[in-house]
């Protein structure tokens, strides 16, 4: 079992991860999700003890990874974001200098290397340099060069990321077929990538934690009864929110382009668990056209996976942003108080100087 407690990371004043906690049970999938520049990395790289927070606590198994630091790592086969591959290998060559690294004792290295390169699909091409495999073969090289040596868990950080679709889903089947063998942590920025292969999603933004929940409950609570209406006004200098906030059955609304034509375009995302049979589109309608706004274009169309976790950061994005507007206001505020009560008192030391004069 995996437990992370209070974990941050900073880079000078930057906090690329922010008090974050969580635990993973033996043997899950887990899912990091996020935008670029979210975390996901530097979380998965303190995971491995590549690199050291700034505080909080990682243990893995009841270890703690700086006091455990050898044992731990010995339990870790991690891939990182475009492996660099030694190209003038050949692939059995490559795995088994990856066991070599992993210290696997000689006379086992190459009982794990077949074992490596069973699990990964490799056997057609062992014995082929890594510059003539294809871009998903090399990729399957790098899960080889991870998993040799059996550690009990796998970090893959966007395993998936420069595959073409046909080679995305051999990875992806191979990866769901390390379930049960191994515990798996994925990094992606694609939550259909996440929740085909992952029991868990963990979503990042800004280096904190935006949701913990099973793939199931992620997806049933966020796309059920959910609808997505694409909407085209005229640009001005209005928010809309301010028109339709009476609307209840709206989560989230975002300006997805502002076009040539002086219009700009919104996504809106509606949610109705009611049951009723009402109808979005004509609620906004009547609503926007109160305020004299004309509706240039509309479509409305079933929410997906990937407006769902657009609509998961972009609320996030919304609540730092007020937190921070709240903050330099109560700042703003206690400046102000202090300035009022300085100028309230009498400076004493003035007046003592006035008084000697
Ligand atoms: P992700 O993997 O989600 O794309 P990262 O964990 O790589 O995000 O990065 C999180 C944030 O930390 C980013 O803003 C990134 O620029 C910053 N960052 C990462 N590494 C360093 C570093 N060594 N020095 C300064 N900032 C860094």
């Amino acid at each position: 079992m995996i437990e992370v407690e209070k974990l941050t990371k900073k880079y000078g004043n930057f906090t690329a991860v922010d008090n974050i906690s969580f635990s993973i049970e033996k043997g899950e999938i887990v899912g990091f999700l996020g935008p670029n520049g979210a975390g996901k990395s530097t979380t998965m790289n303190m995971i491995t003890g590549y690199i050291e927070p700034t505080s909080g606590t990682i243990t893995i198994d009841g270890l703690d990874i700086e006091r455990k630091a050898k044992k731990v790592k010995a339990k870790i086969g991690y891939m990182p974001e475009n492996v660099p591959l030694y190209k003038e290998l050949k692939v059995r060559e490559f795995i088994n200098y990856m066991a070599e690294l992993r210290c696997v004792p000689k006379q086992n290295r190459k009982e794990a290397v077949n074992k490596a390169i069973d699990e990964t699909g490799l056997k057609d091409v062992e014995n082929k340099l890594i510059s003539k495999i294809s871009r998903g073969y090399k990729q399957r090289v790098s899960l080889a060069g991870s998993i040799v040596g059996n550690p009990e868990i796998l970090i893959l950080d966007e395993p998936t990321v420069g595959l073409d679709p046909a080679q995305v889903v051999e990875i992806r089947n191979l990866i769901k077929s390390f379930k049960g063998k191994y515990t798996v942590i994925l990094s992606s920025h694609i939550l259909s990538e996440v929740s085909n292969m992952c029991d868990k999603i963990i979503v990042i933004n800004n280096g904190k934690i935006v949701r913990i929940d099973s793939t199931t409950n992620l997806i049933n609570s966020e796309t059920k009864n959910s609808k997505v209406i694409t909407l085209t006004i005229e640009d001005s200098d209005y928010r809309i929110e301010n028109f339709l906030n009476e609307l209840d059955f709206i989560s989230n609304i975002q300006v997805i382009s502002k076009n040539d034509d002086n219009t700009v375009s919104y996504k809106i995302t509606c949610k109705d668990d009611t049951g009723s049979s009402l109808d979005a589109r004509k609620e906004i309608s009547k609503a926007l056209s109160k305020q004299g706004i004309v509706i240039l274009e509309m479509k409305q169309a079933e929410a997906t996976l990937e407006d769902a976790f657009m609509d998961i950061i972009d609320k996030s994005k919304k609540e730092n942003q007020m937190n921070e507007d709240l903050n330099s206001k109560q700042k703003a505020i206690k400046v102000k108080l202090s300035l009022k009560e300085r100028l309230s008192k009498p400076d004493k030391s003035t007046f003592e100087k006035g008084g000697k004069k």
